[in-house]
């Protein structure tokens, strides 16, 4: 897709394995009535990869976008079980996410096949909303400023600025994620700013300063106000809370 704008508010929903094509399309539709037609944040929806279509068809003419969970490094070929990202884009997707901590420590995704995928993903013109963030161990130990730093150098290391416009970034502490434990406001406007600072020193000739940074983990309409209000919190990724039209569209209501 073509560039964001400077910075906007951004709202994605990633419905992980839940709900039938079916289902997936009534919620879409649900969403799409309570968040109207001219929400105040971007909007965009992930369901399961058989729902895509079904949900494009939901949301036909309707400001929210489309999004995928996940997709395969290469164009085509013998991947069984995988999703290229001209598969995605040819569904009506324009973002994807690419190293959700369920695959990256689910699935064994390392730092070189995220960044693998996040250039497949500009090659089809999707935005890769790119997640990094430290398990509950990495920062107990300390270690949150260097987990973040090698995942975002290792992502965008060498990246230029054409293509670096197009991503957005999801900053999803491990230990937040589907847990009920939220990080603070401070928590997230500090880890930002370290991923701001690792994406200055990453990008080639680029300071990152429009690419959207998320915060995920936990999200719900009662917290999301708090993590909004740090400037460093361009808007948030939500897993639990979206699965319900009336949750999900709260918190794109306060974003
Ligand atoms: C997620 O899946 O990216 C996520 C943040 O989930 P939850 O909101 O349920 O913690």
């Amino acid at each position: 897709m073509s560039d964001w704008p400077r910075r906007p508010r951004l709202v994605v929903g990633n419905w992980k394995m839940n709900k039938t094509p079916t289902e997936c399309a009534a919620l879409a539709a649900a969403i799409r009535r309570e968040v109207g037609d001219a929400p105040r944040a971007r909007v965009a929806v992930c369901p399961p990869f058989p729902a895509l279509t079904a949900v494009r068809t939901a949301l036909d003419g309707s400001p929210i976008l489309l999004g995928a969970q996940n997709l395969h490094p290469e164009a085509a070929g013998a991947f069984t079980g995988e999703v290229s990202g001209a598969m995605l884009s040819s569904c009506g997707c324009v973002l994807v996410l690419v190293g959700h901590s369920e695959r990256r420590h689910g699935m064994g995704e390392s730092d070189a096949l995220v960044a693998r995928k996040l250039r497949a993903a500009l090659r089809e013109r999707l935005s890769p909303v790119v997640c990094v963030g430290e398990t509950l161990d990495e920062r107990e130990r300390d270690l949150t400023r260097e987990v973040l730093t090698r995942q975002i150098a290792a992502a965008f290391g060498g990246l230029a600025r054409e293509p670096a416009r197009q991503c957005v970034i999801a900053y999803e502490p491990v230990w937040a994620i589907g847990t009920g434990r939220v990080a603070t406001r401070d928590q997230a406007a500090e880890a930002h700013r370290v991923i701001r600072e690792a994406l200055g020193g990453s990008l080639s000739g680029e300071s990152g300063g429009q690419i959207p940074v998320l915060y995920g983990g936990s999200v719900t309409p009662q917290n999301i106000g708090d993590l909004v209000s740090a400037e460093e919190v361009d808007g948030v990724l939500v897993g639990g809370a979206s699965l319900e039209a009336a949750s999900f569209s709260r918190i794109v209501a306060a974003a």
